[in-house]
C-alpha cells in the first residue's frame, strides 16, 4: 500500500524513441511535456542497466535530472525534482476535502510529517462535514455521524481515527499514548506515511470509488443500483456546500 513518493513511473506518458525527446509529466510545471536530453551517460553504479541524463522541459525550460533503463528511455525510473503524489483527481468534486488531503501530500513530500498529519485530520473532518456532520464537533463525534448515517462501516472508523491521533500528536504534542508511545510529542515520517495511507483509503471509499462507479455506469449504460439495506455509500455526489 505504501508508495514511493519519488516514483515517477505512474506519471509517464509516452516516449518518442526517434529522437532524444521523452514526453513525461514535468515535475516543475506539472504538464506533459517533451524533454530535450542535453546530456546523458551510463549510470555510475549500474552502468550496464541504467543511463542518467539531464533534460530540459520544452514548456517551462527547467532542467530535470532523469534515470532510465538502457535502450528504454520510455522507462524513467527516477527524476529530480521528483513528481509529487497528488490527491486523486476525483476529489476535485469536493474542494475542501481535496485541498486538505492535497496539502497533506505537499507537506509530506516537503518533509513536514507534522503538517501532513494536521491536514489529514482536516481532510477527514471535511469529509464528515460534507455528509452533514457539524463543523464545531470533534472528530469522534463527526465519525459517529458517518457511522450513524451508514456512510462508513463501524470498522472504518478505526482507519479515520488514526488521523485523529496523528493530528493530536502533531498539533498538541499529546495523545501518542494511543499508539503505545507516551513519550512521543512529534510525528515522524513513518507515522505520516501510515496515516496518509489510512486517510487515502478512507477518502477512496467515501468519494473516489463512488465517482468511478458512476462514470463506469455512465460509460456502460448501466443504471445506478438502488441503495441497499446495508446502506451503500453510493450517492450522486454534489459539490461541497
Ligand atoms: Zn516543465
Amino acid at each position: 500500500m505504501t508508495r514511493d513518493p519519488h516514483d515517477t513511473d505512474a506519471r509517464l506518458l509516452s516516449f518518442d524513441r526517434g529522437g532524444s525527446m521523452p514526453v513525461i509529466v514535468c515535475p516543475s510545471c506539472e504538464r506533459g511535456s517533451d524533454f530535450q536530453i542535453v546530456a546523458h551517460a551510463p549510470h555510475g553504479k549500474y552502468s550496464s542497466l541504467l543511463e542518467v541524463g539531464i533534460g530540459n522541459c520544452l514548456l517551462c525550460k527547467q532542467p530535470v535530472y532523469m534515470e532510465w533503463e538502457q535502450r528504454r528511455e520510455d522507462h524513467i525510473t527516477k527524476s529530480w525534482p521528483p513528481l509529487r503524489r497528488r490527491a486523486p483527481s476525483e476529489l476535485e468534486e469536493y474542494p475542501a476535502v481535496n485541498r486538505a488531503f492535497d496539502e497533506a501530500l505537499v507537506c509530506f513530500q516537503a518533509g513536514s510529517a507534522n503538517g501532513a498529519m494536521v491536514m489529514c485530520r482536516r481532510a477527514v473532518a471535511e469529509a464528515a462535514i460534507h455528509f452533514g456532520a457539524k463543523r464545531r464537533d470533534n472528530i469522534p463525534t463527526q465519525l459517529d455521524h458517518l457511522v450513524n448515517e451508514r456512510r462508513i462501516l463501524p470498522e472504518m472508523r478505526e482507519w479515520a481515527d488514526q488521523t485523529r491521533i496523528g493530528g493530536k500528536v502533531s498539533a498538541h504534542g499529546t495523545g501518542a499514548k494511543e499508539w503505545d508511545d507516551p513519550e512521543k510529542e512529534w510525528c515522524d515520517e513513518k507515522d505520516a506515511n501510515a496515516v496518509i495511507e489510512f486517510c487515502a483509503a478512507f477518502l477512496e471509499y467515501l468519494f473516489v470509488i463512488p465517482i468511478r462507479n458512476r462514470e463506469r455506469r455512465k460509460a456502460t449504460g448501466v443504471q445506478i443500483a438502488e441503495q441497499s439495506e446495508q446502506g451503500s455509500n453510493e450517492q450522486s455526489p454534489s459539490a461541497d456546500a
